[in-house]
């Protein structure tokens, strides 16, 4: 039996060429569907190729499913598993004793441990005003008990030290719901980073998409026309320029920030349920701050080439620039492996702290950027071993921070999170997960994915994969 010409297949517009559109066209394409992509951009990539360099850490619970470590092997991307080694400084500017940062930090993790599984089981009675924050601060003083200066003083550091959350998701600890703390588990298993850049991965997700899909670079959607109900019409797409194209389906993987601001896209409005879903979830604010130096000086005469992970507490010793004491973090990129080694060390900030600096930078030529950044960044890599001012190893080369927060087609931001306040995370995920399939309209990204992976690259992937499924077998059943 002859194949059937191409034009009878559906037709499925995805739009949106970041790593749930690429995925979902793959599947689309593997089950006999025309697909055409539309991306506002001049690039496909999405989130995933905004980062300087293409560097991403990537977090997984180890042993769960996960399709970029997959994909990380079976391009030989190193990957690089960090040491458990950290430098906590206090916010006095002094460097914890080794097995006093390790010990807390430890503690620290256990409680988080805790937190997801007392959020799982305990969801439904804990309530919404809770945070992650406040579920620490009590365990704190159970866990170190006494009022001697030595307990007072560790109790205050895990405190301290949970600001850490925020660099997973966004926004500070103290924002994070507790009741849907579990959603955030997959940050909590082994963190992997890759070590070169996402390129081969990046080109095993893409290759399908480019060779069978029809993709339109430079066409941003601005309006999705929905049939009443499936057998009524088709869906059509109108573009910047005000094309309109009818479609079978529709796919937008549009982040959930752009959902948010231009929920008024939608013709007829979508269900209110979903609507709700798109308000109710945040969307974090991380951003990345890179500082290159001559040399990894601060890795120089010691053993241990240094902490993967440095973390400045709530530093009281740089009023003039940060006065908030916003903490600071840095990963080490003079840590990995010989061949892949760079003189870099890898600031995360969010929140306030993130719109700060990114406001600060904002349209500033090179030479101010770099100056601006420096004053606000030395006063923590001046701490590092062996610096001495004035000495040229210990100036950087190079200074680069995104700026994720200001590019609307990012969602003006990283990536969705569950904020205290939140009544039904779960259902507002699902809801939008689930889209209208009955007016074949169809949502995936970050932010539709499965629980375990919610906000990562990986499940991005999954959700592209989940409803390029899904639409297969709904015409499988027709
Ligand atoms: C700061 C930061 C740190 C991160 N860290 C990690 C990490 O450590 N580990 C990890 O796994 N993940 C991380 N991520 C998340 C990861 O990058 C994302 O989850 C993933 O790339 C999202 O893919 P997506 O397909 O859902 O969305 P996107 O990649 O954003 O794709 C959506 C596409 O839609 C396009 N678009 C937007 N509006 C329109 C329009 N109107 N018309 C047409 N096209 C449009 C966009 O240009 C984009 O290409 C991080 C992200 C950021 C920003």
């Amino acid at each position: 039996m002859a194949a059937p010409e191409k034009k009878s297949q559906p037709h499925v517009c995805v739009v949106g060429a970041g790593i749930s559109g690429l995925r979902c066209a793959d599947v689309l394409l593997q089950h006999g569907f025309q697909v055409t992509i539309f991306e506002a951009r001049e690039r496909i990539g999405g989130r995933i190729l905004t980062q300087p360099e293409g560097l991403t850490p990537m977090k997984h619970a180890t042993g769960g499913k996960h399709p970029i470590r997959d994909l990380a092997i079976a391009t030989s991307t190193p990957l690089h598993t960090w040491n458990s080694h950290q430098n906590i400084y206090t916010s006095s500017g002094t460097l914890l004793p080794k097995a006093k940062a390790a010990s807390l930090s430890t503690l620290l993790w256990d409680i988080i441990e805790e937190a997801f599984e007392y959020s799982e089981a305990h969801g439904a009675s804990i309530p919404e005003t809770a945070s992650l924050y406040d579920f620490i601060a009590e365990k704190v003083i159970e866990k170190i008990p006494g009022d001697d200066e030595t307990a007072r003083e560790d109790r205050k550091l895990v405190s301290e030290m949970s600001e850490m959350w925020g660099a997973y998701v966004g926004h500070p600890v103290s924002r994070q719901s507790l009741k849907f703390a579990w959603l955030e588990e997959c940050c909590g298993g082994e963190e992997m980073f890759i070590e070169t850049t996402y390129e081969s991965i990046f080109e095993a997700i893409s290759k399908p998409a480019l060779d069978g899909a029809v993709i339109q670079l430079k066409k941003r959607v601005t309006k999705i026309t929905t049939p009443e109900a499936r057998n009524s019409s088709k869906i059509s797409v109108t573009t910047e320029e005000g094309q309109k194209f009818e479609f079978d389906e529709v796919v937008l993987t549009t982040p959930l920030g752009w959902l948010k601001r231009n929920k008024a896209a939608f013709q007829p409005a979508l269900p209110e349920r979903i609507l709700q879903g798109m308000e109710n979830i945040s969307v974090g604010i991380l951003e990345k701050v890179y500082i290159t130096f001559p040399t990894a000086f601060w890795t120089e005469g010691l053993e241990d080439n240094f902490a993967g992970y440095t973390n400045w507490l709530s530093p009281a010793y740089a009023s003039d620039t940060n006065p908030h004491q916003w903490p600071q973090e840095i990963w080490n990129l003079a840590a990995f492996s010989p061949e892949n080694r760079r003189p870099t060390i890898l600031f995360y900030i969010y929140g306030d702290c993130s719109t700060y600096i990114t406001t600060l930078v904002r349209g500033k030529a090179d030479a101010e950027h770099y100056t601006l950044l420096d004053a606000f960044f030395k006063p923590y890599y001046s701490l590092l071993p062996n610096f001495e001012e004035g000495k040229a190893e210990c100036k950087p080369k190079a200074i680069l921070s995104t700026e994720w927060q200001k590019d609307e087609l990012n969602g003006n931001g990283s990536y969705c999170n569950f904020q205290v306040g939140i009544k039904d995370a779960a259902g507002d995920v699902k809801a939008i997960r689930e889209g209208c399939p009955e007016r074949r309209l169809w949502f995936a990204g970050e932010h539709t994915a499965p629980f375990e992976e919610l906000g990562t690259a990986a499940g991005a992937y999954m959700s592209g994969e989940a409803v390029g499924t899904r639409i297969a077998e709904k015409y499988k059943a027709i």
